[in-house]
């Protein structure tokens, strides 16, 4: 599903002294089907974006439409009920809010609720375990007695069960070790090739988004100050040093020896990649 910002703007504590513009006229276009990553410094505003994606809280000003709900069109109420079921947001450490008893109930939960004459609720539930790349033995165990990515990937799980269109995911990585972050994004580059789905991610994990990520926004102070395809965006460095937001590695290095030595390494779509071209130009 697209999302479209429409001279968005977001202030927190409105009329007060305390007034707070988190977000200043937004205009952006997220086309489906991609990988879409947010960055910016602390307090820049990435937050409150992904909350008023979820259409709960409302903009001060401005439009926004995802898919075909336009969440701000005050003579015409959203159908919310569908609107939950097409867009998932995953919280950051959704883990925390695990409270059943067996990984499966876990993730049947929502549907438990929305849909209690759901029969086919099983099969649904294994269908999306072995889409996060769990089989059916995870079903009875305990969700509080799995390891980090094991957890994380049953919390995605209870929002794909609702077979969301659209994902929306803040800091999906945040405490994951090397291995299980490497397989969480295999998920999602699945997500998106096999399953058609649009994936919003929020992340200081630069390296990450760099392997997986179609275009990226970077935001500063409530504003887009960059948006565009990765290597757009990524390749100006100073752009994103002087706006204190992190830089793959990848690229950190091919500026480095660029500035050094002349040689420009060229895209590098990995670490092996990157060998690669290094190994290349020392011969
Ligand atoms: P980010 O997620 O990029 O760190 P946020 O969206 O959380 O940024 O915050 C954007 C700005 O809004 C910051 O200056 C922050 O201090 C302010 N802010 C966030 N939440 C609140 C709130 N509940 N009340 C007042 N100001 C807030
Ligand atoms: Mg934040």
């Amino acid at each position: 599903m697209e999302v479209i910002f429409k001279n968005v703007s977001f202030l927190y504590n409105r009329g007060m002294p305390n007034e707070k513009r988190a977000l200043d006229n937004i205009n952006m276009i997220l086309n489906r089907n991609l990988i879409h990553g947010i960055i910016g410094p602390i307090g820049s505003g990435k937050s409150t974006m992904l909350e008023l994606m979820n259409g709960i809280t409302k903009p001060s000003e401005g439009e926004i439409i995802i898919g075909k709900y336009n969440l701000t069109n005050k003579k015409e109420r959203f159908n919310f009920n569908k609107f939950r079921y097409d867009v998932g947001l995953v919280y950051q450490f959704p883990e925390k809010q695990f409270f059943c008893s067996t990984v499966g109930e876990e993730i049947a939960f929502a549907e438990k609720i929305f849909e209690p004459k759901n029969r086919n609720l099983k099969t649904k539930v294994i269908k999306v375990l072995k889409m996060v790349g769990l089989d059916e033995s995870y079903l009875l165990r305990s969700p509080f007695n799995l390891n980090g990515g094991e957890k994380r990937r049953v919390a995605i799980a209870s929002v794909l069960i609702s077979n969301p269109k659209l994902l929306i995911m803040d800091e999906p990585t945040i405490g994951l070790d090397n291995n299980s972050k490497k397989r969480l994004m295999k998920l999602l580059i699945n997500l998106k090739n096999k399953f058609g789905k649009t994936i919003i991610i929020v992340t200081h994990d630069v390296d990450m988004l760099y392997e997986i990520v179609d275009n990226i926004i970077v935001l500063n102070d409530g504003r887009i100050i960059k948006e565009g395809n990765k290597i757009e965006v990524f390749s100006d460095v100073e752009l994103l040093d002087k706006n204190n937001t992190p830089v793959p590695s990848i690229i950190r290095f091919e500026k480095l020896v660029f500035n050094k030595t002349g040689i420009d390494l060229g895209y590098c779509a990995g670490i092996n990649d990157l060998v690669r071209a290094v190994v290349k130009n020392v011969k």
